[in-house]
C-alpha cells in the first residue's frame, strides 16, 4: 500500500519540474491535509504535531527539513521502466545518472555481481535522490526494511589519512587530517547496494560471513568492514579497466566520512566543488532556497491555524 502510494505520487510528479511540484505542494498543504486527516476545528498541539508528522513524512516538527519523498533532478525519469519492472533495481530519480553509474560500476566484476544480485531479487529496490531541495545536505544511504536507497548523483566522499582519526569518545577528528583523495558517487551507490544485497541474503547465498568483534573505532560495524573490503576490490577492478581511474581506497570505514559534491557527476572521483553555486546556477540555487522558505512558511501557517 505504502509503495503503491509512493509510486503514484512519482508518476504524477514526473510531468512537473521540481519547482512546480514544490510550489503546488505548498499551495495544497492547507487544503489537502485537513480533510485527509480529520482535523477538527479545535485541536491540541499533539494532534497538530501528528498532522505535521504525516505531512512531513516523519521529519522533525515543526520546521522540518523537506521530506525525502519526491526527489527529481533530471526530467528524464523513465516512467515506462518503473511501471514495467516487477523486481530488481529501479531508479525513481536521476535515471540517466543512475545508468551512467551502473555502466561505470559494471566494469568491475565484483560490483556486477552485487548489481545482478539485486536485479534478480523478487523485490524492487528503488534508488531515489535523497533530498533534491537541499543539495548541500543530500545524504546517501540505504533504508533498511524499505527496499530503498537514497543516492544523489553528485555526492562523493573525501578519503582521509586514517591516522587522523581518534576514537569516537574523543570526537574522532584530528585537525591535521590529510585528504588522500575522493570516492565517486557511483562508489557510494555500490556501497549502499551492498547493504541492500546483504539485507536480502547476499552473504548466505555466497557462503560469506561477517567478521566478529571488529574494531568499532575503525569500522563502525562488521558489515562496514565487509563492504570496505568489497570497495577495495571494486576499485582495483575499475583501475584495471581504466588506468586513469581516480577512485581512492579508504583504509577503513571511518577514514572517509565527509561528503563532498562532485562537479562532474556520478563517476567522478576527482572534481570536488567548494561551493553549491559551482553545481547550480545562482538563480537556480536562489529558487531552491525560496522553495524551502515557502515550505517553512506553509508549515507555520498550518500550525497557527490549528493551534487554538
Ligand atoms: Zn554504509
Amino acid at each position: 500500500m505504502k509503495i503503491k502510494v509512493k509510486r503514484e505520487e512519482n508518476e504524477i510528479s514526473q510531468k512537473r519540474s521540481i519547482f512546480d511540484r514544490e510550489r503546488q505542494k505548498n499551495k495544497n498543504a492547507l487544503n489537502t491535509v485537513q480533510p485527509n486527516h480529520n482535523i477538527k476545528p479545535v485541536v491540541s498541539d499533539k494532534t497538530v504535531q501528528a498532522i505535521y508528522a504525516k505531512y512531513t513524512k516523519g521529519s522533525t516538527f515543526p520546521y522540518a527539513k523537506p521530506p525525502h519523498n519526491k526527489p527529481r533532478i533530471s526530467k528524464n525519469t523513465s516512467k515506462k521502466q518503473e511501471k514495467k519492472k516487477k523486481h530488481g533495481l529501479v531508479a525513481v530519480a536521476e535515471p540517466e545518472e543512475f545508468k551512467k553509474a551502473i555502466t561505470y560500476l559494471k566494469q568491475s566484476p565484483t560490483a556486477t555481481k552485487v548489481i545482478n544480485y539485486l536485479e534478480n531479487l523478487k523485490v524492487i529496490t528503488k534508488v531515489q535522490t535523497s533530498d533534491s531541495s537541499r543539495f548541500d545536505l543530500s545524504k546517501t544511504e540505504q533504508v533498511q526494511g524499505e527496499n530503498l536507497i537514497r543516492w544523489y548523483s553528485h555526492t562523493g566522499l573525501v578519503v582521509s589519512d586514517a591516522k587522523g582519526f581518534k576514537d569516537r569518545s574523543k570526537k574522532r577528528v584530528d585537525r591535521t587530517l590529510k585528504t588522500l583523495g575522493y570516492q565517486s558517487p557511483a562508489l557510494g551507490l555500490i556501497h549502499e547496494m551492498t547493504h541492500a544485497a546483504i539485507e536480502h541474503g547476499y552473504l548466505e547465498t555466497y557462503g560469506l560471513t561477517l567478521e566478529e568483534n571488529v574494531d568499532k573505532d575503525k569500522h563502525d560495524s562488521a558489515e562496514h568492514k565487509f563492504i570496505v573490503a568489497l570497495e577495495w576490490q571494486v576499485i582495483d577492478e575499475l583501475k584495471k579497466a581504466d588506468k586513469n581511474n581516480k577512485e581512492t581506497k579508504r583504509e577503513y570505514y571511518n577514514s572517509a566520512s565527509s561528503h563532498i559534491l562532485m562537479k562532474d557527476g556520478p563517476t567522478s572521483a576527482d572534481s570536488p566543488i567548494k561551493h553549491i553555486l559551482d553545481l547550480h546556477s545562482r538563480d537556480e540555487h536562489l529558487r531552491l532556497i525560496k522553495v524551502f522558505e515557502e515550505r517553512k512558511e506553509a508549515h507555520k501557517k498550518l500550525y497557527e491555524s490549528n493551534k487554538n
